[in-house]
């Protein structure tokens, strides 16, 4: 099928989309947007944006304002639809920090891959036909950012990486699929947050809890200037005493502290001792999201000016 009609714009930031392996067999991006694009058109009208070439684990949040910026770019210059090739490690971060913050009509899709550019076979380029088909598609005006990977569209909010070797890479919220033609049938959210403050993203950190942890590393983030902070805790949103205590002490300077959980797929609520102990100490309960976009949540929240509370209880 072509795609005459949609002017398409792909920022290419690295990822396993972009790798190749170097004679010490380490993956690094070695592939343009250009040489990703060049199979592709024939059948799209693409300009592409050379913006990165990084490991997504290697991003930053002023990389965040860097694609977004690149994005606003691409629509003020009149593209219809942009994709983003992006590193699957932190694409799910990435995917939400966008979508909290952008209001626009225009598909913004993300997409990457699991295998280098150059294996014999890549699962790159399909991916990457696949989304400029999800972008060029008027059913995907006016639904935010999406992904689409391995024949899957999926919202951003809730979405996380859950393998490192099968392709379909991700678990999340389904809009639709791709299958010879564009189907975009499911419900998407819309997280849109509103504009952001001039000082942009805030630094919010993550810790862990385990069995015998102590709060060391949450005072060192609070240290080092977080102003909120996610709790990786155990089962349904529990901690040890000292990691309890910490949370009771950081609450009372005002830092936000948001409980999520180490369970893959587990919900979160204060109905154990521990848990309740925390939210009564005035940590919120962050009853879906994974730690690293409950992080993407509350930096978001702090730098719209909105209470973070509020916003975990609407979209967390
Ligand atoms: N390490 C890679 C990255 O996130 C993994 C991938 O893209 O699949 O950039």
């Amino acid at each position: 099928m072509a795609y005459p009609k949609a002017r398409l714009t792909v920022i290419a930031t690295g990822g396993t989309i972009s790798t190749g392996k170097g004679p010490d067999g380490v993956r690094r991006p070695a592939y343009s947007g250009a040489d990703l694009t060049a199979p592709l058109s024939g059948t799209f009208d693409v300009s592409v944006v050379d913006l990165l070439a990084l490991d997504s684990s290697e991003l930053t949040p002023a990389d965040w304002d860097r694609i977004r910026g690149a994005v606003r770019a691409a629509i003020d210059d009149g593209a219809d639809g942009v994709v983003v090739t992006h590193g699957t490690d932190t694409m799910e971060e990435t995917a939400l920090w966008l979508d909290l913050t952008y209001a626009g009509d225009v598909p913004v899709v993300l997409t990457g891959a699991m295998r280098s550019a150059d294996a014999p076979d890549a699962d790159g380029p399909g991916n990457l036909r696949d989304a400029l088909a999800v972008a060029a598609s008027p059913a995907a005006r006016g639904l935010g950012v999406l992904v689409c990977f391995a024949g899957r569209v999926l919202q951003p909010l809730g979405m996380h990486k859950v393998a490192t070797d099968d392709l379909s890479g991700f678990a999340g919220e389904l809009v639709g699929a791709v299958h010879g033609g564009v189907t975009l049938a499911g419900a998407k959210t819309r997280p849109y947050l509103g504009e952001l403050g001039a000082a942009g993203a805030p630094r919010v950190d993550i810790v862990a809890a385990y069995l015998g942890s102590d709060s060391v590393a949450l005072d060192a983030c609070v240290t080092a200037g977080a102003r909120a902070v996610v709790l990786e805790a155990l089962g349904s949103g529990n901690a040890g005493a000292a990691v309890v205590d910490g949370v009771r002490r950081h609450c009372g300077d005002g830092v936000v502290i948001a409980v999520s959980t180490r369970v893959p797929g587990g919900r979160v609520g204060a109905s154990y001792g521990p848990g309740h102990e925390m939210a009564a100490a005035g940590a919120v309960m962050v009853p879906k999201l994974r730690p690293p976009q409950a992080r993407v949540l509350a930096m978001a929240a702090l730098a719209a000016g909105l209470p973070v509370a509020d916003v975990i209880d609407r979209w967390g």
